[in-house]
């Protein structure tokens, strides 16, 4: 592992994309309650944003209200030139929107601009999808009756959205509410609220009417109680962690909002015997220390058939030892920091915890000096099921590797979670593909390959790990009601 200690100062080509305010009605509101925002590679404050609360959270809800009626009566034809625009704006600036993003997230700079283009292709996917929300004419159960299925918006969103990825959870959200007629109030995470702020500062730009778009900062718990209770609010989404998914969930169905969650997952990495080793190790590397470990479809255990694990080891171990560790910002960097102290601490923990009950540790495995909250590239092997990284999300980079012995174990120790995102497993034996891929229970299956979002396809978790699915074609129908016409007509003139 090398680590890089020097840091950058934040270059923007525009410096009015940074924004220190909340956008609520179609303007930039600001309190002297102020939350600062630190960069986690330096420690160094890079901001304040407006600390609201319910009052302000509940200004946004109306805003919203009233924008709602209007934008969906506009043609979708309309509603998504507006969001092409936008996402032609996001990538226009991609450059600076992958600086701030950095800077207050920590991930490696290319990985920034990656999520840039990831976040603006949702934009776009829903910009056409807009024009296909169509409803449907059924074939009536009597004569004298026709039926037809309206699809129309559910009408104010709420959205709650993690730090891992300050634009795509956004867009994901945003795109599909905005395309069906929705408006939206949007809670990025404390930590990550300049990008959100950022990105807004574009669709303004695009041409999203005042209302239509809200990204309110501040307690997430006051904010949190607003969106989960105002009745105004139709449909809740949330991505974050399992636990405080439930709670919000549970919080909505006193006014029975539509709900979808994306939550935490437990991701199963499973190498057979028959497998093409360099792809299974390329492959571990995207799947586990992108963004440094903190996806929610990052693996959390290597599940490694007995014939190859030596080998498989050994090469992930030297592959990872060789991982560059530093400030996202210097473009040298595989691996940036982690977003803060506690989840080094948990980090650390779950390193301890694997060595304590028997593992050996073959890289990494430190914390690192210096001012940032990085952690070293880590491949533990000889993992037992019971350790807690087994058990938890680890969200770090952290590789655990796990031995089997046939196909029945795998399935076994795959299943064994109440999670049930994402999944990968290498194989080149093409039964065995598929009755793994059927028996594996996630929403997501990555058959020989470590790398699975797309906004062309389905994303989401099963079990709990959630509730619906975002992109595709299928991440319009959570934002819109089906509405039954049932008309009764004279048969005969
Ligand atoms: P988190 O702690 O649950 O936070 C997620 C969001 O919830 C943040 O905006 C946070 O605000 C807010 N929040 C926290 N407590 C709240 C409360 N009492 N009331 C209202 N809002 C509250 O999760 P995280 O640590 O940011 O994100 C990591 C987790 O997200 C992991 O478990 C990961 O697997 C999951 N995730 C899932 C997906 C998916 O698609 N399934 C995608 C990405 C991430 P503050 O940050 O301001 O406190």
């Amino acid at each position: 592992m090398t680590v890089l200690l020097q840091d950058y100062a934040l270059p923007l080509s525009r410096s009015d994309l940074f924004i220190e305010a909340a956008y609520v009605g179609g303007k930039w509101a600001t309190d002297t309650d102020r939350m600062e925002v630190t960069n986690p590679a330096t420690g160094e404050l890079i901001g304040t944003v407006p600390n609201f609360g319910a009052k302000q959270t509940s200004l946004a809800v109306d805003a919203a209200t009233a924008a709602q009626k209007p934008w969906a009566a506009l043609t979708a034809g309309y509603r998504g030139a507006v969001l092409r625009e936008w996402a032609r704006l996001v990538l226009e600036h991609a450059r600076d929107l992958a600086t701030i993003m950095t800077a207050e997230q920590g991930k490696p700079i290319a990985e920034a601009r990656g999520e840039v283009v990831y976040a603006a292709s949702f934009l776009e996917w829903f910009a056409e999808e807009a024009r296909r929300i169509d409803g449907e004419v059924i074939q009536p159960h009597a004569s004298d009756r026709r039926l037809l299925v309206r699809k129309e918006p559910v009408g104010v969103v709420a959205a709650i959205t993690p730090w891992n990825f300050p634009l795509a959870m956004i867009t994901r959200k945003a795109g599909p509410a905005l395309a069906a007629g929705c408006t939206i109030v949007i809670k990025p995470s404390e930590l990550t609220p300049f990008s959100a702020l950022a990105l807004a500062k574009l669709g303004e730009e695009a041409g999203i009417p005042a209302g239509v778009l809200n990204v309110v900062t501040g307690d997430a718990a006051q904010i949190g109680d607003v969106l989960t209770g105002d009745p105004r609010i139709r449909k809740f989404t949330f991505t974050g962690s399992t636990s405080i998914g439930k709670m919000l969930a549970a919080r909505c169905m006193d006014t029975v909002k539509r709900v979808s969650l994306e939550l935490g997952g437990n991701a199963p990495f499973i190498v057979f015997d028959d497998a093409d080793i360099d792809a299974a190790v390329d492959g571990a590397i995207a799947a586990k220390f992108r963004n440094s470990g903190q996806t929610c479809v990052c693996t959390n255990r290597f599940i490694v058939q007995e014939g190859i694990y030596d080998e498989f080891a050994n090469r992930l171990s030297e592959r990872v030892g060789k991982l560059v560790v530093g400030p996202g910002l210097d473009g040298r960097s595989d691996q940036g920091p982690l977003i803060d102290q506690r989840a080094v601490a948990r980090v650390s923990a779950h390193v301890e915890d694997a060595v304590g009950r028997g593992a050996t540790l073959m890289t990494g495995g430190t914390t690192v000096c210096g001012p940032g909250t990085f952690f070293s590239p880590t491949v533990l092997r000889d993992v037992p099921a019971d350790a807690l990284l087994c058990r938890e999300e680890t969200f770090g980079p952290v590789a655990g590797l796990l031995k089997f012995r046939d196909e029945a174990e795998a399935i076994a120790m795959a299943n064994d979670t109440r999670s049930g995102l994402a999944s990968y497993l290498f194989t080149r034996d093409l039964d065995r593909s598929i009755r793994m891929t059927e028996a594996l229970e996630y929403g997501m299956v990555g058959l020989n390959t470590g790398v699975i979002s797309t906004e062309v396809a389905p994303f989401g978790g099963i079990k709990e790990s959630g509730l619906g699915r975002e992109g595709s074609r299928h991440g319009i129908d959570d934002y819109v009601e089906l509405k039954l016409v049932c008309t009764a007509i004279k048969t005969t003139p």
